[in-house]
């Protein structure tokens, strides 16, 4: 299908293929396929090394990431494990943000830790710290995650991708925070966009899953075989789920960022609330870039209470808002990152990272926007007493 635009031809992706005349795409749950005969393998052979369901979902995730292929593996991190394993060697410098996602962090530590790479961190907000970082180890691999976790700090891709390139480096963006509704990584110079589907592309907090989308054929084609090799790729239900998720991936992530606006609303303007960072806040440090690369500021919130006694008593008894880790489900979220998320960090590196005792980070859901900021204000209201 080549006409329509990206949403329309994702969201169609598998509907009226089978021959059987089903209107949406069977799931096939064989791990094996039959030969016609010797030396006569049918379209598929081994659900690992690939599987009709399964590329139901990567059709559709590299449409509209508007790439060339895509790789759907079990989760987010065997998505950039596999990015890890293909493309750099014992030789090979790879830059992570300082702040990155504490599994990424992980992976890359472990891997650099074990021979497997060479590892630096950099503030990749930071233009000219990031362009010194490069000049004194150039980089083969630079991994970007934008609007990062839990500050929403923002990274201008265009101009890292160039800043990067000029050194000959493979650039990937997470853009597990925005999804493709919100943001096309490639479209700004990127060469690979990863994803834990496990967030809003599924969006149902039922199914853990990850995808790598490449902006060429060539590469696409060499991480497809390395996450077979690696046995990383996904099985055919959780793919299939995932593509139940996406097909209302636009109007939840355009509900789910009016929501949020509302609860940004509610907390800039109470007394509890020492600060809130949201990119669509004219004051914060990344708003114009946002602006610019993004189509929606997203509905991830974090806001500062001062202590840790004033988030307890903020979360403790909340209606509508579960205290938990993870993100991008319907249902709203709340954690509080020094404890939760980034509790395996020293006090030192959170303070490094800007995270304070009194911080929470909020994945709005879809309730009702006002039963979610009564619920909300009411918890900053029980904070004010503490
Ligand atoms: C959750 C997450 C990951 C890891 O994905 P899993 O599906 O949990 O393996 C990577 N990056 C970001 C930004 C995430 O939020």
């Amino acid at each position: 299908m080549t006409s329509g635009t990206p949403h329309t031809r994702a969201h169609r992706a598998g509907v009226e293929s089978d021959p059987l005349g089903s209107v949406m795409p069977p799931l096939h749950l064989s791990a094996n396929y039959a030969f016609r005969g010797l030396g006569e393998p049918g379209p598929y052979d081994y659900a690992r090394a690939s599987n009709p369901t399964r590329d139901v979902l990567a059709e559709a995730m590299t449409t509209l990431e508007g790439g060339a292929g895509a790789v759907i593996t079990g989760s987010g991190l065997g998505a950039i494990s596999t990015i890890a394993h293909t493309l750099v060697g014992p030789d090979d410098t790879v830059v992570i943000p300082h702040d990155a996602y504490g599994g990424t962090w992980r992976l890359f530590d472990q891997l650099s830790r074990r021979g497997h790479l060479r590892l630096v961190t950099c503030d990749l907000t930071d233009l000219d710290a990031t362009a010194a970082c490069f000049d004194a180890e150039p980089p083969q691999l630079v991994f970007a995650e934008t609007p990062s976790n839990p500050l929403l700090r923002i990274t201008d891709l265009r101009a890292l991708s160039d800043l990067a390139h000029r050194h000959g480096a493979t650039v990937v963006a997470d853009n597990t925070f925005c999804s493709p509704v919100f943001q096309r990584p490639l479209e700004h110079g990127c060469d690979l966009v990863v994803h834990s589907t496990t967030k809003y592309v599924n969006g149902h907090s039922d199914v853990l899953g990850g995808a790598v989308v490449a902006k060429d054929v060539a590469t696409a084609e060499d991480l497809a075989f390395m996450a077979n090799t690696l046995g990383h790729t996904a099985g055919s239900f959780d793919a299939w789920m995932t593509m139940r998720g996406l097909r209302t991936l636009r109007p939840r992530m355009r509900q789910h960022e009016s929501n949020a606006l509302a609860v940004v609303e509610a907390l800039t303007g109470h007394p509890a609330v020492e600060q809130v960072w949201h990119p669509s806040l004219p004051d914060h440090p990344g708003h114009e870039i946002a602006r610019r690369q993004q189509e929606g500021f997203g509905a991830m919130v974090s806001f500062d209470l001062g202590t840790r006694e004033a988030a307890g008593a903020c979360v403790e008894k909340l209606q509508f808002v579960s205290l938990a880790e993870s993100l991008g489900g319907t249902e709203s979220l709340i954690a509080h990152p020094v404890s939760m998320t980034h509790g395996a960090m020293t006090p030192e590196a959170q303070a490094a990272a800007g995270l304070t005792p009194g911080l929470l980070r909020m994945s709005v859901g879809l309730e009702d926007a006002d039963d979610l900021v009564a619920d909300l204000t009411a918890g900053l209201d029980r904070a004010t007493r503490v």
